[in-house]
């Protein structure tokens, strides 16, 4: 079958789906593969809930009834349906890439831009070849701006995924040491990421750069650009405050917003930049801010007991780490406490990044270090003010016979590790 009349089916859908728990009348099941299951068993289940046709790719499913559609390979199938919606919708697209930061900013400028917009922004974290297919088929003939995260761990992928969603607009958060496993290096995450400016470049689109990151700037040469973040760039934020939840400035207004974390300035100054660019009046932009809460263990400021906890158990690799620590070192409170997990997917670095951050706390001591998981437990360390565990089993028995008290507490590791469990004992 070719996609247009696969488009013509999917207008005429509820939309798509691909998991059966989660069936709505109508739609249009695509029997995608992963690695532990075979959408293909379920094509049955599917039609039996509803669904108003199924794609399958496996013969033996197929079934001569009209609503059984076979096809060479399902995910590809549904990665072409999404591009060619997306050829047929006249609307700006704003893609966002980078090693961190991507939801985060993705929710504040969905935020800024819903003040006046009818928008459709990524679910979650649905970022990867799957997810991006699915953001844009979410968009609809009344969608009038889409907002598309897009996540990388290898090459190619930002490049295939730009082909996709065919954005007008990029921005790249920034350039950190995430996924080093599959990119090889910093310079293969450098490289990776700018597959976004490259395509955009080609199309002469637009790019969104903060005008304070020179890797940003750098690598944006030659583009069209929208600048901000110094007096001197198109839209000019400041910061008035950052020991607490971010406190901001834009065109005389202030924005309290409730994130923590002096790295999430940029975030919310590409949020502010992007809004005010669509003509987005200060006072509204305020209200799309003031209205984000994160959610997730992302940058959450926690109260537990008679402790503080900033709670940035979401994700973690050297960057965001680095970018925590500096921040907390500067945050106020008597006694502080760091509960630091592994950082996850850093290949033969990980080894190397691990020993940097515990040099880091020797160097820097402001406050006790409690470092869990495999990694950590290998660093070199001989400071008093850092212990050492194995696993969460281990830490766990120090928390029950001596939990903190009256403190300022950092939570932080790749989210495999679940470090929110440490708040059951505060
Ligand atoms: P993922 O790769 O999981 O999609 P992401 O890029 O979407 O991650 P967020 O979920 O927004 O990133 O944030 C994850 C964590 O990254 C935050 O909790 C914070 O620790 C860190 N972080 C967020 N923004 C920045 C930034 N601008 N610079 C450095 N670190 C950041
Ligand atoms: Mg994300």
């Amino acid at each position: 079958m070719n996609i247009a009349s696969l488009h013509t089916y999917f207008l005429q859908s509820s939309g798509v789906c691909t998991d059966t728990r989660k069936i709505e009348k109508n739609c249009m099941f695509f029997a995608l593969k992963g690695e532990n299951f075979n959408g293909n068993l379920f094509a049955q289940e599917a039609l039996d809930k509803g669904a108003f046709k199924v794609i399958v790719d496996e013969t033996a499913f197929h079934k001569n009834t009209g609503e059984t559609i076979l096809v060479e390979n399902v995910l590809l199938t549904l990665q072409q349906l999404a591009r060619f919606h997306r050829k047929n919708l006249n609307l700006p697209i704003i893609s966002l890439t980078g090693s961190n930061g991507k939801t985060t900013s993705k929710e504040l400028i969905n935020a800024v831009l819903s003040q006046k917009f009818n928008t459709v922004a990524t679910q979650g974290n649905l970022n990867n070849h799957i997810g991006v297919p699915l953001t844009l088929l979410n968009m609809n003939k009344e969608t009038e701006i889409g907002i598309v995260e897009m996540g990388a761990n290898h090459l190619g992928e930002i490049k295939m995924l730009s082909e996709i969603a065919d954005p007008d607009y990029g921005y790249i958060t920034n350039f950190g040491k995430a996924h080093l496993e599959g990119f090889g290096s910093l310079d293969g995450v450098v490289q990776g990421k700018t597959e976004l400016y490259q395509y955009l470049k080609k199309h002469k689109k637009k790019i969104f750069v903060n005008a304070n990151d020179l890797k940003q700037l750098n690598k944006s040469e030659n583009s069209e650009r929208v600048t901000f973040g110094t007096k001197h760039s198109d839209y000019n934020i400041e910061l008035l405050d950052g020991s607490h939840q971010l406190l901001v400035a834009f065109n005389n207004t202030e924005i309290q917003s409730n994130l923590v974390g002096a790295y999430n300035f940029a975030n919310l100054s590409a949020a502010i930049a992007i809004g005010a660019f669509f003509n987005i009046s200060a006072k509204e932009i305020k209200v799309g801010i003031e209205s984000y809460t994160p959610s997730n263990n992302r940058s959450q400021l926690i109260k537990k007991g008679t402790n503080t906890v900033l709670m940035d158990a979401y994700n973690a690799n050297p960057t965001s780490m680095m970018a925590a620590l500096e921040n907390f070192k500067q945050a106020k409170g008597e006694t502080k406490i760091m509960y630091l997990g592994d950082m996850f997917e850093l290949g033969k670095e990980a080894e190397s990044e691990h020993q940097n951050i515990v040099d880091f706390l020797t160097e820097n001591s402001f406050g006790n270090v409690y470092l869990v998981g495999s990694n950590f437990f290998k660093t070199a360390n001989n400071s008093s003010h850092i212990k050492q565990f194995e696993t969460f089993d281990e830490l766990r028995e120090t928390l029950k016979t001596n939990p903190p008290k009256n403190a300022t507490i950092l939570i932080k590791a790749s989210r495999g590790m679940a470090l929110e469990r440490i708040l059951d004992f505060l």
